[in-house]
C-alpha cells in the first residue's frame, strides 16, 4: 500500500509543494496532507484506506456529500453528450434561470469557472459600470487569486494596499484601499475621502476567509448606504456562502435583518458548481449590460457554462430546494456547534463558535472575533494540537485556523456524536 508520506514525496518532485493550492500542503499546522482517493457521503477515505468524516466538503461545495446518486447520475448523462462545445447550451440558460429565481437582486448572470474569475470579472464590471478605478476590500476576506484583490492593508487608517504576493506590482494594488473588516468608522473616512473614485465595496458577507465571522448589521447597513450615496456598487462575495448558509443565500439573511437590503453585483461559486468547476457572477440588467458582447467590459471563457459542471450544478440546485433541506442542515450544524462549546467548557479551554446553515466556525478564543486582527490572536499551537488530535481520531477539519467548516446532508448524527467525543478526547 501506497503511504501519505510516500504520495507527498513523490508529489514535491513534480508539483511545487506537493499541492496545486498552498492550504493542502499543511503548513500551517504541519505534518503530512493526507492524499484523498475517494469520499463517500460525508466521509473521505486516504490512501492508506482510513477514513475521515469531512468537514471541508472541497472548501464548501459538497453540499449533499460525495456521491450523492441523482448528482452522479445527471454528471454521468451529461458526460456522455459531450464534455464541452464551447457553443451555448441549453443547460446554461436552466442554471442561470434557476439561480435567478433564489436570488431575486439579480436580472442576469454570466457563468464563469472559478471563484477567482468570478470576482475579478465583478470588480471589472463595477469599473466600467461606474467608470471608477478604485474599490474598498476588507483584510481577512479573500476573494481568490487575482492581482488586485491580493493585498493586505497598509498601517493606518484607509491606507492604499501593498502586495501580499511577490509578482503583483504596486500598480495592480494602487487602486485597492483595504479597510478593518467590521469597522464602520473607517468605512466612513474612506467615502469622506474617496467617495467619488470608488467603484465598489467587495465583501464577502460571512467572512469564511478569517474563519468565520460575521459583518455586523451596522456595518452591512452603512456599506450598502454609503454606496449608495457616492454612486459605488456593492459586491456580496458569496462564493463560499452563496446556497450554503440559506437558499436564497447570506443576502436573504441580511434582508430579514437590514429591510430593503440588495447588494449591486453578487458572486457565486463553490455550492453552484456542486463540486465541478463552475461559478457566476450577476446583478440587476443595468448593470449586466456592461458586459460583452452587449458592453464594452470584455469577459470571456472557453470552459464558462461547460455542460458537465452545468449538470452538475443543476443537479445539487435541485436537491436543496427539496423541502426542509436548509432547515436539516442548519440543526445538524447547530448541534455540531453547540456540542463544540459544551466540549470545550466541560474542559475550561476558550472556545467559541457560530453557525448559519451549513458554514460553521469556531475559535480558541472566549469571545467570538470581528475582525482579521483578533482572529489571528488565536493560540496557533494549541490549535495544532487540536487539528492532528482530530484527524488522528478520523476527523478532517480544515488545516488553518482561518477556515470555516463545513456540514452536508450526508452528515449524520451518528457523526456528529462521533466528532464530538473526539473533540473531548482532543481538548483534554
Ligand atoms: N471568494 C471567496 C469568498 C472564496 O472563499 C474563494 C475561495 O475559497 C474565492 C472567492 C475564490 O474561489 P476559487 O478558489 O474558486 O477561485
Amino acid at each position: 500500500m501506497v503511504t501519505n508520506s510516500q504520495l507527498f514525496e513523490r508529489a514535491a518532485r513534480v508539483i511545487p509543494g506537493g499541492v496545486n493550492s498552498p492550504v493542502r500542503a499543511f503548513r500551517a499546522v504541519g505534518g503530512t496532507p493526507r492524499f484523498i482517493a475517494r469520499g463517500h457521503g460525508a466521509y473521505i477515505y486516504d490512501a492508506e484506506g482510513k477514513r475521515y468524516v469531512d468537514y471541508i466538503g472541497s472548501w464548501g461545495p459538497m453540499i449533499l456529500g460525495h456521491g450523492h446518486p441523482a448528482v452522479l447520475e445527471a454528471v454521468q448523462k451529461a458526460a456522455v453528450e459531450g464534455f464541452s462545445f464551447g457553443a451555448p447550451t441549453e443547460r446554461e440558460i436552466e442554471l442561470a434561470e434557476q439561480i435567478l429565481k433564489l436570488v431575486p437582486s439579480m436580472d442576469q448572470v454570466r457563468l464563469v469557472s472559478s471563484g477567482t474569475e468570478a470576482t475579478m470579472s465583478a470588480i471589472r464590471l463595477a469599473r466600467g459600470a461606474t467608470g471608477r478605478a478604485k474599490f474598498i476590500k476588507f483584510e481577512g476576506c479573500y476573494h481568490g487569486h487575482t492581482d488586485a484583490l491580493l493585498v493586505k492593508a497598509g498601517s493606518g487608517l484607509a491606507t492604499f494596499g501593498h502586495p501580499t504576493s511577490a509578482g503583483v506590482t504596486p500598480g495592480a494594488a494602487a487602486d485597492t484601499v483595504v479597510l478593518e473588516y467590521n469597522n464602520v468608522e473607517q468605512l466612513e473616512a474612506a467615502f469622506a475621502q474617496y467617495g467619488n473614485e470608488l467603484a465598489c465595496v467587495i465583501v464577502e458577507p460571512i467572512a469564511g476567509n478569517m474563519n468565520f465571522v460575521r459583518a455586523s448589521v451596522p456595518f452591512m447597513t452603512a456599506m450598502r448606504e454609503l454606496c449608495t450615496r457616492h454612486g459605488a456598487l456593492l459586491v456580496l462575495d458569496e462564493v463560499m456562502t452563496g446556497f450554503r448558509v440559506a437558499l436564497g443565500s447570506a443576502q436573504s439573511h441580511y434582508a430579514t435583518l437590514i429591510p430593503g437590503f440588495a447588494p449591486d453585483i453578487s458572486v457565486f461559486g463553490k455550492v453552484i458548481g456542486g463540486g465541478m468547476p463552475l461559478a457566476a457572477f450577476g446583478a440587476r440588467r443595468e448593470v449586466m449590460q456592461h458586459l460583452a458582447p452587449l458592453g464594452g467590459v470584455y469577459q470571456a471563457g472557453t470552459l464558462s457554462g461547460n455542460p458537465v459542471a452545468t449538470a452538475c450544478g443543476l443537479a445539487t440546485l435541485k436537491e436543496i430546494q427539496k423541502p426542509g433541506f436548509f432547515e436539516s442542515l442548519t440543526a445538524k450544524t447547530q448541534q455540531l456547534v453547540a456540542g463544540l462549546k459544551a466540549v470545550a467548557a466541560e474542559n475550561g479551554v476558550p472556545f467559541s463558535a457560530d453557525s448559519e446553515g451549513g458554514m460553521f466556525g469556531f475559535f480558541l478564543l472566549p469571545e467570538l472575533p470581528q475582525n482579521y486582527t483578533t482572529v489571528m490572536t488565536t493560540d496557533k499551537e494549541r490549535f495544532n494540537r487540536f487539528f492532528h488530535a482530530m484527524l488522528d481520531a478520523g476527523i478532517y477539519l480544515a488545516p488553518a485556523l482561518y477556515e470555516a467548516g463545513f456540514v452536508s446532508a450526508a452528515h449524520s448524527a451518528t457523526d456528529i456524536e462521533t466528532t464530538l467525543s473526539a473533540a473531548r478526547t482532543a481538548l483534554r
